[in-house]
């Protein structure tokens, strides 16, 4: 069976990537999403093992001893890790693998996985963004500038990204990110098959 693909999916705060993963998802059933562990308080809408899998601080370094993330990282006083195991069982059984991770996640992909698809979605612009922080009402405006300020540091490494997606009307990102799946697997380098019989 042919293996699927891993693709890293960044953008900052706010830009609404969760919310483009999640349509993805529900367009292609042959997506799927890698549930990561973190140190982070549970909020009350999540859940243990789906959203992600809740872990404690010595648990978190107890795993990266043991070498099980595939890329860890720190988030606004927060440890974040994928772990590699279940990423990996996914993409053998063909399936294509999210990773919606932060940007220094992100560069540690590249590295460890050249082949990995990587996608940075952006806002329109800036204010717009901003405005998008404001209204989701739970946020303080000391709060909303911390995450402009975090999201300002994300678009220095946007351009190690291959491919940016504005994220403006929904539907449009994830056609632009099925586009690049589809793209990619157009490429000449996997289609060697098609070649073959001829030469
Ligand atoms: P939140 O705490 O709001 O769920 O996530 C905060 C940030 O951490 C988001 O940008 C999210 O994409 C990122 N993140 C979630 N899981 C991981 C992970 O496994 N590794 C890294 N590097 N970042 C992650």
């Amino acid at each position: 069976m042919k293996k699927g693909r891993l693709i890293v999916i960044s953008g900052p705060s706010g830009v609404g990537k969760g919310t483009v993963v999640k349509a993805l998802m529900e367009r292609d059933p042959r997506v799927r999403l890698s549930v990561s562990a973190t140190t982070r308080p549970i909020r009350p809408t999540e859940i243990d093992g789906v959203h992600y899998y809740f872990i404690s601080h010595e648990m978190f370094e107890e795993m990266i001893q043991k070498d099980l993330f595939l890329e860890h990282a720190q988030y606004v006083g927060n440890r974040y890790g994928t772990p590699e195991g279940p990423v990996d069982e996914m993409l053998e059984q063909g399936f294509d693998v999210i990773l919606e991770i932060e940007v220094q996640g992100g560069l540690q992909v590249m590295q460890r996985r050249p082949d990995a698809i990587s996608v940075f979605i952006a806002a329109p612009s800036f204010e717009i963004l901003g405005g998008r922080l404001r209204g989701r009402g739970d946020t303080d405006e000391e709060k909303v500038l911390m995450r402009l300020q975090q999201a300002r540091m994300e678009y220095l490494v946007a351009p190690q990204y291959q491919y940016i997606v504005v994220n403006d009307r929904l539907e449009d990102a994830v056609s632009d990110v099925q586009s690049i799946l589809r793209a990619e697997a157009l490429k000449t380098e996997h289609q060697q098959h098609l070649l073959k019989e001829a030469l």
